[in-house]
């Protein structure tokens, strides 16, 4: 290798200063986004390092040791920042509380005359130290997030690689430094490997960042906050497209419309929050009966949707019916300790194969069935043509199709 050490350094002076742009710019969009800020005034060190680097023209003045306190700074920086990013809390104190220290200990070498090569080794080490703590955080608990991490990860442990490699060359072998900036085996690698470094690491990090953000977009486009079931548009996108598969594969699809009994009441008498508190409950307990490939959607305040493909209509039944009693059987206390009765009605309707239904007229029969029930008393399960004429064929397949439709399929991925 020859490589020209000052031009890298510029290189990477202006390399830092467009990060350093880049990144504050996305964070003033993102404003609550704190490890982008974390990230870029990391940048913003490293870029002040490699300024008073070449201002002290690598000769190890006061200069060069200011720079290195910037270089700690920024490599605890994005320490921090992937501690934020991957914990939502600060990394471990010592990332911070040894910055003076390690200063203290650089100056205290610096005034007992070590070498400048002695005193770039002990730097490698603290530096690989700190950059370590990151890649750490990563493997642990980032590994199988977002796949850009792995970038940032593999960028960062490369260069932890090359720095250890350097303190052990400077402190264990005759290799020495003269100037910062000299040419030479050990500069150069160091160079290339911080050039590559912040290349993956800075571009992996923002991947990550809007990776992340455009996950939790979606997740806020498709589900209900309170509860954590889909919302209502995409419950409906994915009862059709349920029908249309079901109607490929020849198979029923059951949809059961669910409507907490005198909800009203509950709010009346305990609080909003209570009855907040009573929906989440309620959905945890629907959502512990379903398979993988079940939809459940929150259609409007206290009503729910269940899209059950392969699923007649005596199988459908028996899960309503399980729920209902789950939901009668929870044990939900008002704020004064007093208990609360949580009912809740449903109705049923199924496409059964070989019959032409759309979305809606599916959810018109369901809804049918929901008054139904409520005019029946509720806390009950009603299905719908279970007791009319003019639809013998699902009256029939309610009543006595055996075996009951409903196969179990854990490997399949829960969608609501
Ligand atoms: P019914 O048995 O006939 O369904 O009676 P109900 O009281 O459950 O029905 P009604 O439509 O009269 O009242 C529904 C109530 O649900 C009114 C509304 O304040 C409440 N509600 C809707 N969304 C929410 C919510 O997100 N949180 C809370 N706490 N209450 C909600
Ligand atoms: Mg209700
Ligand atoms: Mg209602």
């Amino acid at each position: 290798m020859n490589l020209h050490v000052p031009t890298l350094m510029v290189a990477l002076m202006l390399g830092f200063a467009l990060l350093t742009l880049q990144v504050s710019l996305a964070h003033r969009r993102t404003r609550s986004r704190h490890e982008l800020a974390l990230w870029s005034r990391g940048c913003f060190c490293l870029m002040l390092d490699f300024v008073l680097l070449a201002a002290d023209r690598g000769q190890g003045g006061l200069l060069t040791s200011l720079g290195q306190a910037a270089q700690w700074a920024g490599l605890a920086f994005y320490a921090q920042a992937l501690h934020w990013l991957l914990l939502g809390h600060a990394g471990p104190r010592w990332l911070v509380h040894s910055q003076p220290w390690a200063w203290a200990v650089l100056l205290a070498l610096q005034l007992v005359g070590v070498s400048l090569a002695g005193r770039v080794a002990a730097s490698s080490l603290y530096c690989a130290a700190l950059l370590a703590s990151g890649v750490v955080v990563i493997r642990l608990r980032g590994w199988n997030a977002e796949r850009s991490l792995r970038l940032v990860a593999v960028s960062l442990a490369g260069l932890v690689l090359v720095l250890l490699w350097r303190g052990a060359r400077l402190l264990w072998t005759e290799d020495t430094i003269v100037s910062l900036s000299e040419a030479g085996p050990i500069q150069e690698l160091a160079m290339l490997a911080t050039y590559v470094g912040m290349l993956g690491a800075g571009f992996g990090f923002v991947m990550t960042v809007f990776e992340r953000t455009a996950a939790q977009l979606e997740l806020m486009a498709t589900q209900d906050g309170l509860t954590g079931c889909l919302n209502r548009a995409t419950t409906d996108e994915l009862l059709a497209q349920a029908l249309r598969q079901a109607r490929r594969a020849a198979q029923p699809v059951a949809f059961v419309l669910m409507d907490l009994d005198h909800f009203k009441r509950i709010n009346d008498s305990h609080g909003h929050q209570t009855g907040d508190e009573v929906l989440r409950r309620f959905a945890v307990a629907v959502r512990q009966r379903l398979r993988a490939s079940d939809v459940f959607g929150r259609l409007g305040g206290e009503e729910f949707g269940l899209v059950l493909p392969a699923t007649d209509p005596a199988g459908a039944r028996i899960l309503v019916d399980d729920v209902r009693e789950a939901v009668a059987a929870l044990q939900l206390q008002g704020r004064d300790g007093s208990p609360i009765r949580l009912t809740v009605s449903a109705g049923i309707a199924v496409a059964l194969p070989g019959q032409e239904m759309s979305a809606e007229r599916l959810y018109g029969r369901a809804d049918q069935s929901l008054y139904e029930a409520k005019r029946c008393g509720r806390n009950r399960t009603e299905l719908y043509g279970a007791s009319r004429e003019a639809e013998p064929a699902a009256a029939d397949a309610g009543a006595g199709a055996a075996p009951v439709l409903r196969a179990a399929d854990a490997s399949e991925r829960r969608v609501g």
